[in-house]
């Protein structure tokens, strides 16, 4: 099971000109704009955090496990063992 990131539209203000998330996120075409608001292409999605950490201020993104069958995101379920990686950027 791992994680991946997901972007709650009503808490994004991309439509003002946010792409912090994008300018951010290691992975290639991963987090694109649709509709005005990020989107994360869970397929790409590495779970690394660091789009979840640099928007804490709108905390529009949250961390969630991916079934490993389907391989589609379980929004009603929380991230689990996280990497690490974002609790250590925020410090
Ligand atoms: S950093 Fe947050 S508010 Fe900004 S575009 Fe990404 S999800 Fe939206
Ligand atoms: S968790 Fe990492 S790989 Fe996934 S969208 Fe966020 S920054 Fe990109």
């Amino acid at each position: 099971m791992y994680n991946v990131a997901f972007v709650e539209d009503s808490k994004c203000i991309a439509e003002k000109g946010c792409r912090l998330c994008i300018m951010y996120c290691p992975e290639a075409d991963c987090i694109m704009m649709e509709n005005n608001k990020a989107y994360v292409y869970v397929d790409r999605c590495k779970g690394c955090d660091l789009c979840k950490v640099v928007c804490s201020t709108h905390n529009a993104i949250s961390m969630h496990p991916v079934d490993p069958t389907t391989g589609k995101i379980l929004l009603d379920k929380k991230e689990g063992q996280a990497a690490g990686l974002g609790q250590a950027y925020a410090g």
